[in-house]
């Protein structure tokens, strides 16, 4: 069936509902084959303007989900017309349901010592039939390239399903991407940013009024100063807000031939 997407910075995103794109998830789920699901939000757009292997990954998603009220915005300012957000936290947390229904196997790689075993824990009282076959840190840094072997061979071992990732992007997209014929068995492999820590409550997501009205990115940038050095924290909200719409604005006014 031909795909809606909608197009900004040279990056291609599916136009679907939350409940369509969970839907085309659980097709997903029922293929013989690796799918990779992508959430991009202006960071990731603006990573993808100069970063090449990252912008072919995300164009070459099986699924790619628009996060985030920058994107909506994005596409108004670009005459298109998105037709629903969807959080990335809030499709994982709708994935991790479809799962525990269907007895997919679940398998969290990433986030500090620790935090994917707390996120387990609240998935489990969220979802208690979820079978989660496997947990595996990402401790923060350079890993060798035997470690990397050692975690897809775990992977490989537990047999997951579904394989969420959680070091960032482009890091964690750039993983898969890069172990992905050696990822048998997996049917949906996603990064995850986040949401194991907000899972964990290592760090809190925006009060439910805020995600709602789309003001979600302003909580995150307030509040990360308790979680990013302030250096850091200056960049992230000079990228998701001012350089994006200047990004757009170049890109979507030049000549395109
Ligand atoms: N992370 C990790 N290893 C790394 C880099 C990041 O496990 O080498 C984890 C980090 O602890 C956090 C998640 O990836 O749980 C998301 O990181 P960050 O907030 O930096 O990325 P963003 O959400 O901004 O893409």
């Amino acid at each position: 069936m031909h795909r809606q997407t909608i197009r900004l910075l040279d990056v291609t995103f599916d136009n679907l509902t939350q409940a369509e794109a969970i839907h085309k998830a659980t097709e997903f789920l029922e293929e013989r084959r690796f799918h990779l699901i992508v959430t991009p939000g202006p960071e990731f757009l603006l990573e993808a303007t100069a970063h090449q292997q990252f912008r072919d990954i995300l164009n070459h998603a099986d699924l790619s989900i628009a996060d985030g009220m920058g994107i909506h915005l994005g596409t108004r300012l670009t005459g298109q017309r998105l037709r629903q957000r969807i959080p990335g936290a809030d499709f994982v947390l709708d994935l991790m349901s479809v799962a525990a229904k269907k007895g997919s196997r679940v398998f969290l790689f990433g986030a500090k010592n620790g935090v994917a075993e707390q996120a387990t824990k609240k998935l489990l009282q969220l979802y208690p039939t979820l079978n989660i076959v496997g947990i595996e840190s990402g401790s923060r840094g350079h890993w060798t390239k035997l470690h990397d072997h050692r975690i897809v061979e775990r992977i490989h071992l537990a047999k997951p399903d579904i394989l969420l990732v959680a070091l960032g992007a482009p890091k964690q997209e750039l993983w898969i991407d890069q172990h992905r014929a050696a990822l048998h068995n997996v049917r949906i492999a996603i990064g995850v940013g986040r949401t194991f820590d907000y899972l964990a409550g290592t760090i809190k997501r925006a009060p439910k009024v805020m995600r709602d009205t789309g003001f979600e990115w302003l909580h995150t940038y307030l509040n990360a100063g308790k979680y990013y050095q302030p250096e850091h924290r200056r960049q992230r909200v000079t990228n998701a807000t001012v350089r994006f719409i200047i990004e757009l604005a170049k890109h979507h006014r030049a000549p395109r031939y």
